[in-house]
């Protein structure tokens, strides 16, 4: 049974930032926000919690290679809800939002914890900072925090919260962006990179909080739930956005995502429909500053979420948008939106497509699990590269050799075997159970199972369970499992 919490529409300012608005009689806000004039966060966004429905992958009866493989499970109805402004300015070297988030626990608790990852030692010693204003409930008095360490904001509950409690919390932010850093934030002339940038609820469904330390490497610890995000993006005149969702002029929206990353820049664009096998509108952008060919990349981005689509079922997003920016070196991941340096043609940009279905549309906490995406979409960038013999031949340092399964907290004290322990021994550890193209059968049985969830190791086990009866005892040599 579900109790409806009482909110009223918080009214406080913060170097200008603007109020939420409050949901209406069943806890929806549909229509558009009453959120008011902007001070410095940037134009209100319209409240939504009716983004558009996704196409869920149907059902496949059996071949003579595959089991039948379900529908596709659809995204939690009572996943969180965010709305955000987001308004950049270069000249500052900062970027200043508010953001209100509705969120229905499936546990009881008596917190809620935002993670702020670019204050994680990576970023932070790249000069980055995430600075948050005073949070509201609801009340236009703001509540007592916590900040147990600096990636980590509680927001403790004094009457707690039930399963299926709505809750809304606003708060404004303000995030210094570093230099012309090799990471997910960065700030190089008018180029700007902003993934993990705004405070993220860290909630596993089924689990409660994560608050695992952040890794110290080019990496990540997060762990999201998929949430709706309605944003608004304000940049100075002359400058683009590529960002993750929908685009509507300045605002965006995106259903049943984990989370958002934007670019900002000058670029050189083009654009395509990919088939996979709903439309896809993909855009690729280049900086204006590089010497990179946006067909080039178009076509192999195209082609890979078309070929993923046959491997592991329907891309159920409607965009996807990469811009290339200077000073990255390979790629970086976020839903809908992807960041590559330049020169990544080969198989980063497939690596990268791959995350969609692996790690966007099936989530794992990235901390505890970091193999699940990572050696999943290895496995995907070799099939699509016809590079599998390739990935099988290489050697795994003897620190990570059965050790796939390990936390980033393990990987934090052995960097130089990352890669080969957990993306390329990942991917050897499928391409240990046998045929191929029976390892994709059962990716698209996880896929669908899994689809909008947060997965665990058990769950893959048992979807390579419908095609391989001993991939338990081959995982478990991996230390998969
Ligand atoms: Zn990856």
């Amino acid at each position: 049974m579900r109790r409806l919490l009482p909110i009223l529409a918080a009214g406080a300012l913060w170097v200008g930032a603007c109020s939420g608005d409050g949901p209406g009689p069943t806890g929806r806000a549909d229509g558009p926000s009453p959120a008011g004039p902007s001070g410095s966060a940037g134009p209100p966004v319209t409240t939504t919690t009716t983004l558009s429905p996704l196409p869920l992958g149907p059902a496949q009866p059996a071949t003579d290679s595959c089991p039948a493989v379900p529908g596709q499970t659809a995204p939690d109805p009572d996943r969180p809800r965010y709305t955000m402004s987001v308004r950049v300015l270069p000249g500052e070297a900062a970027v200043e939002g508010r953001l209100t988030v509705r969120f229905r626990p499936d546990l009881a608790t008596d917190r809620l914890v935002f993670r702020l990852w670019p204050n994680g030692p990576r970023p932070a010693a790249a000069g980055a900072h995430l600075e948050v204003g005073p949070v509201f409930l609801g009340a236009p008095v703001p509540v007592p925090t916590d900040r147990p360490d600096p990636t980590t904001l509680v927001v403790p509950l004094e009457s707690g919260l039930g399963a299926g409690d709505l809750i809304e919390a606003t708060m404004p932010w303000r995030l210094s962006l570093p230099g012309n850093s090799d990471d997910r934030l960065a700030h190089s002339g008018d180029a700007i990179r902003l993934g993990s940038f705004f405070p993220v609820l860290a909630w596993e469904p089924g689990v409660g909080w994560a608050t695992d330390p952040p890794t110290a490497g080019l990496a990540e610890t997060s762990m999201a739930p998929v949430a709706d995000f309605a944003y608004s993006v304000t940049v100075p005149d002359g400058l683009d956005v590529l960002a993750s969702g929908v685009r509507e002029g300045s605002r965006w929206r995106a259903a049943a995502t984990r989370d958002i990353a934007i670019s900002i820049g000058r670029f050189r664009t083009a654009e395509a429909e990919a088939r996979a096998p709903g439309p896809v509108a993909v855009t690729v952008g280049v900086h204006e500053s590089l010497d990179e060919d946006p067909e080039a990349y178009l076509t192999k981005v195209v082609d890979a979420l078309e070929d993923f689509a046959r491997r592991f079922g329907p891309h159920p997003y409607p965009t996807y948008t990469l811009a290339l920016t200077p000073g990255l070196s390979g790629g970086v991941e976020y839903p809908g939106h992807v960041m590559q340096g330049p020169g990544t043609l080969a198989r980063t940009t497939s690596h990268e497509v791959a995350h969609q279905w692996f790690y966007s549309l099936v989530g794992n906490h990235q901390g505890r699990d970091p193999w699940l995406d990572e050696g999943l979409a290895t496995w995907a960038e070799a099939r699509f590269e016809n590079s599998l013999d390739r990935i099988v031949d290489r050697s795994v340092p003897s620190v990570g050799r059965d050790q796939v399964g390990r936390p980033m907290a393990f990987w934090d004290d052995h960097p130089a075997a990352y890669y080969r322990s957990v993306y390329v021994q990942g991917a050897q550890a499928l391409a240990a159970l046998g045929d191929a193209d029976g390892v994709d059968c059962a990716l698209r049985h996880y896929v669908a199972t899994q689809a909008f969830a947060v997965a665990r190791p058990e769950h893959l086990r048992s979807a390579l369970e419908v095609r391989f009866a001993d991939a338990g005892a081959t995982l478990a040599a991996f230390g998969a499992v």
